[in-house]
């Protein structure tokens, strides 16, 4: 991997060093790919992290603490975070990492990008305006959850901006970039708790799936990576002759955990 992303960074630095000029789309193309090189190798590392729990001796208990926590990255150049945006009917300040997956409010249990009519009943979660027919919370209309109209009333801010006249593609250029790291821990007691109609409903081959064996259902033994903690992370990154630097690293802020449905039950 380290081998193939030292070619590809020469074969860019080839291109972009020559006396050609680059265009600002060309550029801004390298840099993209450069900044998706440098979270892929990030989670390529995880990936390796999770495929050694799995070997031999993990499997007899011997866990090491490197391999039973680590961090996936999220960067998509054409998508947005939001900070400081009000839930509609708690107020509540919310940071989203990509506002149409988000539902329910952290801390009412309520659709965050809906107004509630009054006298409506806050305490039951989620209620009939939240939730649909199918019992899962209601996607939000699509022009609710726009970069455009988040930017009304909370801060949109794209994943990747360019630094004030950083844009050129013939000097050195450099962008804010914004990711979003998800936290995997391992739970060696954890096992997955479906219906034996969602796995033929949804065609889930058991045999993946980490379960108890006292239930009788065919399934692996319990332990597996759960998701344990959200951070919207910032890096200022420069790129020049299709080398990226890190040039500021921001401390990361965690998201708050979305409300469980079923705990809620
Ligand atoms: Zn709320
Ligand atoms: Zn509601």
């Amino acid at each position: 991997m380290r081998l193939k992303l030292l070619v590809l960074g020469i074969a860019a630095a080839v291109a972009l060093g020559g006396c050609q000029k680059v265009t600002k789309e060309q550029g801004t193309k390298a840099f993209y790919k450069e900044v998706h090189l440098y979270f892929n190798n990030l989670n390529n590392e995880a990936q390796f992290r999770k495929d050694e729990m799995r070997k031999n001796d993990a499997k007899l208990g011997l866990i090491t603490p490197t391999g039973s926590i680590y961090s996936t990255f999220v960067f998509d150049e054409n998508a947005f975070v939001v900070k400081n945006y009000k839930c509609k009917t708690c107020e509540t300040k919310l940071l989203l990492t990509s506002p149409g997956n988000e539902y329910l409010c952290p801390s009412c249990g309520h659709c965050p990008y809906v107004t509630h009519a009054a006298g409506f009943n806050r305490k039951e979660s989620p209620c009939k305006i939240c939730i649909g027919t199918d019992g899962k919370p209601k996607e939000p209309n699509a022009a609710l959850i726009t970069q455009e109209a988040m930017a009304k009333d909370a801060q949109a801010l794209p994943m990747f901006e360019f630094l004030p006249g950083k844009d050129n593609p013939n000097a050195t250029m450099a962008a804010t970039v914004r990711y979003v790291r998800r936290q995997w821990a391992y739970d060696s007691r954890g096992t997955v708790d479906i219906s034996q109609r969602v796995i033929e409903k949804a065609s889930v081959d058991p045999s993946w799936l980490p379960m108890m064996a006292a239930e009788g259902q065919v399934g692996r033994a319990p332990g597996f990576h759960r998701p344990d903690a959200t951070f919207v992370g910032q890096i200022d990154f420069e790129f020049r002759g299709g080398e990226l630097t890190i040039k500021t690293r921001y401390q990361e802020e965690p998201v708050r955990p979305w409300k469980d449905l079923k705990g809620n039950q």
